[in-house]
């Protein structure tokens, strides 16, 4: 396994970048570690640089959202042929992966996120940043019109962008499910400003259950944290919310102990459901020696202001007292995403529909990608007597072994499914497929196929199709997927290198995108961390928590937030977690 050992990685950077000067002043200031560290001569190109005028104009790119998809994007590309102009409301990337640290304080706000403009600024592309939010798209136009919170100098607060080329990365929102009372009563765990708004409702409600002359009742009311939706982001926020409360609260707010209740609802039978079962097991069992309470198969129905309302499968419905709630169950799609879907006929879906090159479906120039969309695999069974005639090079209306052999890479790479499923039957390959298929009466079969016998030896491959999950992971690998594509836009128009078209004449321009699943962690709390790494390989406890501080160390987007990231983890070994109700 390999070593992610920090400080490996801080060397490793000073090695790999030369040509930047890098300053890193270590100083201790009462008994406490500081480290700054400070970037010179890193800015070239972009903002008020000079740049090369070549002539010809440039590409525009408009890039709507500063999230995992756009922000890799933008990292990502270093054609100086575009301008990229990004628009986003937030003016900053956010590490949403320790958004849940950021509620209870064992990393603090501003060392997850890092300004936009800095990671512009130190690219060879022209790119500029307008905080705005985009609330129409007009694919006839080729303009995007967006709505500024501050006024433009005409009073008025809209404006209107043109692009060449549209990248849509708005992401997604927190889901409601129009239950009634949500929006109005509980906390989510989506932005920065939601987590910094928990970390202070978590410290309120803990003065107030402090105060006198309160009765046991309303104090144990006060000090029920109720989480519901038990993924990821439930679950560790439960954990964290433990750990805070267990090490570091407890202890200063004498009144609450004992008063202290935290309460995980989920409707499924089971929570952490993406992960294995062995994961699930253990985080079940951990938190309930926790204490931490977990209803499973509980449906909220309603939230009311000190109550939650919530039905069992069998339709008991309880009253659930709280003092907070968090809601964490799932996503939805933004308004801007909705109104754009109806225009282009996508109305029905939740999220934007592309191809496997993330183009938005029947609209050129527009890419989607992240959470506000999902790629639509094209099926194998779709276009089978295109993939057949393709295959058949001699014409002979028979495909033999060796033709077959001959177009399955293409058919491969243009249908990933293909692939899997020979995994998941464990074939070895296409003669076994082949085999498969085969009927009663036929060895000949394996030597000459014709059109019927292959679509019956590719009828059950489109079951393998998968829907990528909305993850952070694969909206930073579509962003610099796309990045690559643009970078070379020119190159592949003459010298094409995706697959062949099996519809059309001659290759795709590019390779599809393909998702590489590099694992995922679940922190249980108490230093504790359940991680599934592929090829099925689970390992839960301490030594987890170690790979999962050294990866999201060596994930952070820039050196300067890493530096805070792990300059946080120790402050907090050190002197525990800061309860300042700032
Ligand atoms: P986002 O990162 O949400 O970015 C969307 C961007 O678009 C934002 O900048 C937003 O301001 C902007 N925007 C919104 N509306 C508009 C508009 N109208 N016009 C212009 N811009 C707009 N994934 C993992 O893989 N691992 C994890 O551990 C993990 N942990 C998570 C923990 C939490 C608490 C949360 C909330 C998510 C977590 N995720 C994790 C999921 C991950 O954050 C998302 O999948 C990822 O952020 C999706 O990236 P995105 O770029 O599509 O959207
Ligand atoms: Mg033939």
């Amino acid at each position: 396994m390999r070593n992610f050992s920090v400080f490996e990685r801080f060397s490793k950077a000073f090695q790999d970048h030369p040509s930047l000067t890098r300053i890193l002043v270590v100083s201790t200031i009462s008994g406490g570690g500081l480290i700054a560290y400070s970037e010179a001569n890193a800015s070239y190109g972009a903002n008020g640089a000079a740049l090369v005028e070549t002539g010809t104009r440039k590409k525009k790119v408009v890039l709507l959202g500063t999230g995992w998809a756009g922000t890799s994007f933008l990292k990502n590309l270093n054609n100086s042929q575009y301008e990229v102009q990004i628009i986003s409301p937030r003016n900053y990337f956010a590490f949403t992966p320790l958004l849940p640290s950021v509620t209870c304080g064992t990393v603090e706000a501003r060392s997850v996120v890092e300004p936009i403009r800095n990671i512009g600024r130190k690219k060879n592309v022209d790119t500029s940043y307008l905080e705005a939010e985009c609330f129409k798209i007009d694919p006839a136009s080729k303009k995007v019109f967006c709505r500024s919170k501050q006024g433009l100098s005409n009073g008025k607060k809209e404006f209107s962008v043109d692009y060449d080329y549209l990248v849509i990365a708005t992401g997604a929102q927190s889901n409601t499910f129009n239950i009634p009372g949500v929006e109005e009563n509980c906390h989510f765990l989506k932005e920065v400003e939601d987590a910094q708004k928990i970390r202070k409702t978590v410290i309120d409600l803990f003065e107030r259950a402090s105060l006198p002359e309160l009765s046991d009742e309303e104090r144990k009311r006060i000090l029920h944290f109720v989480v519901v939706g038990g993924g990821p982001t439930g679950v560790e926020f439960a954990a964290e919310l433990h750990d805070f409360v267990t090490e570091d609260l407890v202890s200063l707010y004498p009144r609450a102990k004992g008063s202290v209740r935290i309460t995980l609802l989920e409707a499924a039978d089971h929570i952490l459901t993406m992960f294995d079962k062995r994961i699930t097991e253990f985080a079940e069992e951990k938190f309930s020696r926790d204490g931490i309470d977990v209803k499973l198969g509980s449906m909220v129905t309603k939230v009311n202001e000190k109550d939650i309302a919530a039905k069992t499968k069998g339709g008991e419905v309880s009253s659930i007292p709280y003092g907070m709630i968090v809601w964490s169950t799932g996503i939805g799609t933004r308004p801007v995403i909705k109104d754009f879907m109806k225009q282009i006929g996508q109305g029905n879906r939740r999220a934007l529909a592309t191809d496997e090159w993330l183009r938005v479906e029947g609209c050129d120039s527009i890419y989607a990608l992240g959470d506000c969309a999902t790629i639509n695999q094209r099926k194998v069974m779709e276009d089978v007597s295109a993939i057949f005639s393709k295959a058949d090079k001699d014409k002979s209306g028979t495909l033999t072994l060796k033709e077959f052999q001959e177009a399955m890479d293409d058919i491969c790479v243009r249908y990933p499914q293909v692939e899997l499923y020979l995994k998941s039957k464990r074939m070895r390959g296409i003669a076994d497929l082949l085999k498969e298929a085969e009927t009663d009466d036929g060895s000949k079969k394996n030597i000459e196929l014709k059109i019927e016998e292959f679509k019956s030896a590719l009828s059950q491959v489109d079951s393998q199709v998968k829907f990528l999950p909305a993850t952070a992971q694969v909206a930073a690998q579509q962003g610099a997927y796309l990045a690559k594509c643009f970078d070379r836009m020119e190159e592949c128009e003459k010298n094409p290198e995706g697959p062949i078209r099996m519809r059309g004449e001659g290759r795709h321009r590019f390779r599809p995108f393909r998702y590489r699943h590099l694992g995922q962690f679940a922190p249980l709390g108490g230093e504790q961390t359940a991680a599934q790494l592929p090829g099925d390989w689970v390992s839960i406890g301490h030594s987890s928590q170690w790979l999962w501080y050294s990866v999201y160390a060596s994930k952070q987007v820039s050196w300067r937030t890493r530096v805070l990231v792990v300059s946080d983890w120790m402050r907090r070994f050190i002197f525990g977690r800061d309860s300042s109700s700032i």
